[in-house]
């Protein structure tokens, strides 16, 4: 039997330097794009370089910094776009926040698919598990495959994400890390929306926020 490779590659995009992953099966070369925020040319061109096809455009919430150039990836790539319906305020308010930060994006399209938790995902030869982890941001969710988990602005390297944004909530954000990140196995390792990896053993153990 040939054994699975799935690859994972990190581009840091746009003005807050948010975390853009490319995800993809190495020998069906089919993929997806998590959290295109900005920076849609260096994107396209990686994903060229690849030569990988990519399936779907996936949101782990709908701040600007995290769907810049979805618009820009859908008209290139044709993928659908999947975010979760929570978020859709800010999606469809994006090129307005981004504008109130000083910047400027386009505004994506409407999401082809609305995705909720318990949702799979399927790439190539493997799938995405979508869990809701509300609190940064009501539509909030992070993606599962095996050990790795994309957490987008929920979980990051010894810290977590804000919760003074509109409609963020920290109660929320504890109870969604405490009860969906931190039972998976400690050794997931944690993609982040902003700055490095890490993995959930080292986060239950000293993240100075949130401990199991
Ligand atoms: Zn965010
Ligand atoms: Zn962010």
């Amino acid at each position: 039997m040939k054994s699975l490779k799935v690859n994972v590659e990190k581009l840091i995009v746009g003005p807050l330097a948010s975390n853009c992953y490319i995800v993809w099966d190495h020998d069906a070369k089919e993929g997806v794009v998590i959290d295109p925020g900005d920076d849609a040319q260096i994107i396209l061109e990686r994903i060229n370089e690849l030569d990988l096809e990519i399936k779907y455009i996936l949101v782990t919430h709908g701040h600007f910094d995290h769907v810049g150039a979805v618009a820009a990836l859908k008209k290139e790539l044709k993928s659908d776009f999947f975010a979760h319906k929570g978020d859709l305020f800010f999606i469809e308010d994006s090129d307005n926040a981004a504008m109130r930060w000083g910047f400027k994006i386009e505004k994506p399209p409407k999401p082809d698919r609305f995705i909720e938790d318990g949702d799979i995902i399927k790439v190539g030869g493997f799938e995405f598990k979508v869990i809701h982890t509300p609190g940064h941001s009501p539509g909030g969710v992070s993606f599962v495959y095996n050990a790795m988990v994309f957490c987008g602005d929920t979980l990051f390297q010894g810290s977590i994400g804000r919760t003074d944004f509109r409609k963020g909530s920290f109660e929320e954000l504890a109870k969604s890390i405490k009860t969906r990140l931190y039972n998976l196995p400690d050794d997931t390792l944690v993609y982040t929306g902003h700055g490095p990896s890490t993995n959930i053993r080292t986060e239950k153990k000293y993240n100075p926020f949130v401990r199991s």
